[in-house]
């Protein structure tokens, strides 16, 4: 994987911004494998006029990739809030693939995937509508929060300039790719759990440490009132995808 981005022939194009999106766009053209399978390549998906959109040839997964000049922090803005709603609900986001640049050296020097089972209703924030003197006055945007998609689930494929090997991150992603087979509605509660069990920062854990963040998950969950038995109900869940064991006596251990 190369991290310069392609800079020939960009001086057609007048704004910085343009210039940004037609060489990241190309950079990932020749680059982005799949994560899902062993393609090399994944390839432009034709029909968007912004090559924004990929998808892999083999194993048809899609891919939406969004680039910006600032690292990357709690949220990525995303487009219409209906929309990514619906696509969540649908099962039908993209991987969600996350490139940060350096724009004075045209290099790439951060690669994140978000996988799209990853990425919990919880985690899409509303923006406020646009402005009533704004063109498209009232409409309503997106952030996708980081912080409420499981860090496992943050698959690094570029860090500080360095490539990641391809079988370690297609690993990666194995490992969290299990999360796919659950239903939309059930998964957004083992993402909800994964990730307040992550936060406690260890590798053992008891039930009594998840119980005592009930009242985040109650905040994400307002409709139900049997959080503790949703909670017990999740780490099974995640015991038989393979992300969490059991060690006996309300102990648990993160796999
Ligand atoms: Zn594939």
């Amino acid at each position: 994987m190369d991290t310069a981005l392609p800079i020939e022939n960009l001086e057609r194009y007048h704004s910085a911004s343009q210039r940004a999106r037609v060489a990241t766009e190309a950079w990932a053209s020749a680059n982005l494998y799949c994560v899902n399978c062993d393609s090399p390549r994944l390839e432009p998906t034709p029909a968007n006029f912004h090559a924004t959109d990929f998808h892999c040839p083999k194993c048809r997964d899609p891919f939406q990739l969004k680039g910006q000049s600032k690292p990357f922090g709690n949220r990525i803005v995303d487009s219409a809030y209906s929309k990514m709603m619906a696509a969540i609900i649908s099962d039908r986001a993209p991987h969600f693939v996350l490139l940060h640049y350096a724009p004075d050296r045209w290099r790439v020097l951060n690669l994140l995937l978000i996988p799209h089972f990853a990425i919990p209703k919880s985690a899409i924030e509303k923006r406020k509508p646009l402005s009533d003197t704004a063109r498209r006055a009232g409409w309503i945007g997106c952030n996708i929060v980081l912080t409420s998609v499981p860090d496992i689930a943050r698959v690094p494929i570029i860090v500080n300039g360095v490539a990641e090997k391809p079988s370690d991150v297609r690993r990666r992603f194995r490992h969290v790719r299990p999360l796919a087979e659950l239903t939309v509605e059930e998964r957004g509660w083992t993402l909800d759990v994964l990730t307040v069990v992550r936060s406690l920062r260890r590798t053992q854990f008891a039930l009594d440490d998840v119980y005592a963040r009930e009242d985040k998950l109650s905040r994400l969950h307002p409709d139900n009132r049997h959080v503790r038995d949703k909670i017990r109900q999740q780490l099974q869940v995640l015991r038989d995808k393979g992300l969490v064991e059991f060690l006996g006596r309300g102990s648990y251990r993160l796999r």
